[in-house]
């Protein structure tokens, strides 16, 4: 195995000479790094075809785009954020002066899992270089190719001491965990997860932890049934279904679920043709354990459309499934494929009581024309996002934190706040030689209410 303690030691050598300070340096890196990610789209759409079956459309906007415009946003925005944020002096520090100094956090490991697997890579990357750090990455090995070709960009351009990316799978992984990293960013399952936290918690390393969970999508009876029911089936059947915020089950109104379910059946026909295995528009399953997992909740319920499947293909035709239990593996663990169970309700309060007794989703949907329901939606449930009357595209934006809650996971980034999470927010409090009040050093002559007002002020 590679000796990773050299590399990191390497990396706090490096970090050392402070050359990862200069904002020039940083700003020179990311477009380093755009320039190469522009010059391989081909090999990464290739190479997620390979992987994931995933077609040019949905690599590009969901894996190449978003990196691309996240390195625009940060490469305009840094010099700005980079600044001290000066803050007020409380009267009993005066004279002197307050501010906020961002320093980074010195060498971060950053650990991705298959499903978006150049995306959620690149993206923790930028965060960790805009605010200075020096990077390890590693890739999923589940999606090899893409793992191989992230590997190539990175070690063959940039220096190991500043960012190295190391392939592998667990044996691998927990021997970089248990090294002393600054900061941890780990985007992969509860289980793995908590073994992630556990690692950080030896060396008391901060981490973000951007993990999954089931996220409930409701149609309500006043929604547009037309567009919600196209919508829920771009969303949940984009890659395949295998999209961390992904739709993971649906709760429709009882007055419309006959009307919507055949909208739903509608859009899969014209999204992805009769046989979606045929379309080039629809990917493939990432490997034949999970093929196993998905096909083995088929038992949980009555398959209504699709159920179709080819192992040897890796193939299973977008499902939507009935009457399954709330208690089954199908209502209980992240589907993370393309079977949908729907579910009917007739009280939103119902619903709200099912969410909020179970972990905290990562993303919730809720369509519906009614003001007063979409804010009862989202005062009285708890979720890392919320999207209302749309899916997936509240992850699409750089003005929105993205992250999680509860176990759906903690920490948050894109944009501003990937800057802002690798990123040691350093208070300073500097005071002038003059002035200095006896009053508040032993011994102390007067008795503490008399200067209540003056400290409270
Ligand atoms: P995973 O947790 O199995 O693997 C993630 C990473 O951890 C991989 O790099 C893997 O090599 C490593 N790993 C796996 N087992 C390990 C162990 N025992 N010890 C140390 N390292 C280990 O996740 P996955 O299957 O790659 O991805 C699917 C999960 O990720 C889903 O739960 C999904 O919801 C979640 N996810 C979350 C987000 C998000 O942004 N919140 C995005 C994508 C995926």
């Amino acid at each position: 195995m590679i000796d990773y303690k050299k590399i990191i030691n390497n990396q706090k050598k490096y970090f050392l000479t402070r050359a990862t300070y200069s904002i020039d340096f940083r700003i020179n890196q990311l477009r380093k790094l755009k320039y190469l990610i522009e010059k391989n789209e081909s090999n990464i759409c290739n190479a997620l075809m390979k992987d994931l079956g995933k077609c040019e459309f949905e690599s590009y906007v969901s894996e190449i785009s978003f990196v691309i415009s996240e390195l625009n946003y940060i490469i305009n925005n840094l010099r700005t954020w980079c600044k001290d944020n000066k803050v007020k002096t409380p009267i009993t520090s005066l004279p002197g002066k307050s501010y906020i100094v961002k320093e980074p956090y010195g060498s971060v490991l950053v650990i991705g899992p298959w499903n978006y697997p150049f995306h959620l890579i690149f993206s923790p990357i930028i965060g960790a270089i805009a605010a200075g750090n020096c990077v390890v990455v590693k890739p999923s090995e589940l999606s090899p190719n893409i793992s191989a070709l992230i590997t190539n960009i990175i070690n063959k351009n940039f220096n190991p001491c500043y960012i190295y990316s190391a392939e592998g799978g667990i044996e691998e992984t927990t021997s970089l965990l248990s090294l002393k990293w600054d900061y941890i960013f780990f985007t992969g399952s509860v289980n793995v997860g908590k073994v992630v936290m556990e690692a950080a918690s030896k060396n008391l390393t901060p981490l973000t932890l951007e993990l999954g969970g089931k996220s409930p999508c409701i149609v309500d009876k006043d929604s547009d049934l037309l567009v919600s029911a196209k919508r829920i089936v771009w969303g949940k059947f984009f890659n395949t279904g295998q999209t961390c915020i992904a739709p993971d089950y649906l709760f429709i109104h009882k007055d419309i679920v006959k009307k919507f379910i055949p909208l739903l059946i509608k859009y899969i026909k014209n999204f992805y043709g009769e046989n979606a295995i045929n379309s080039s528009h629809y990917g493939r399953i990432i490997n034949d354990k999970h093929f196993d997992r998905l096909t083995s909740y088929f038992k949980d319920g009555n398959i209504i459309y699709g159920g179709e499947t080819s192992k040897e293909n890796l193939y299973i035709s977008p499902t939507l499934i009935v009457g399954t239990k709330t208690n089954s593996p199908l209502m209980s663990e992240e589907i993370f494929g393309p079977i949908l169970p729907i579910l009917q309700f007739s009280n939103l309060n119902e619903i709200i009581y099912f969410i909020n007794n179970r972990p905290k989703p990562l993303a919730l949907y809720y369509f519906s024309k009614n003001e007063n329901n979409i804010s009862k939606i989202i005062k009285e449930t708890s979720s890392g996002s919320v999207c209302i009357n749309e899916t997936l595209s509240q992850i699409n934006t750089h003005y929105l934190p993205f992250g999680g809650v509860g176990t759906s996971g903690m920490g948050k980034y894109h944009g501003k706040w990937s800057y802002e999470t690798f990123t040691h927010h350093k208070s300073v409090m500097k005071r002038s030689f003059l002035l200095d009040l006896k009053i508040k050093y032993p011994p102390y002559n007067l008795p503490a209410k008399n200067i209540r007002k003056f400290i409270e002020y």
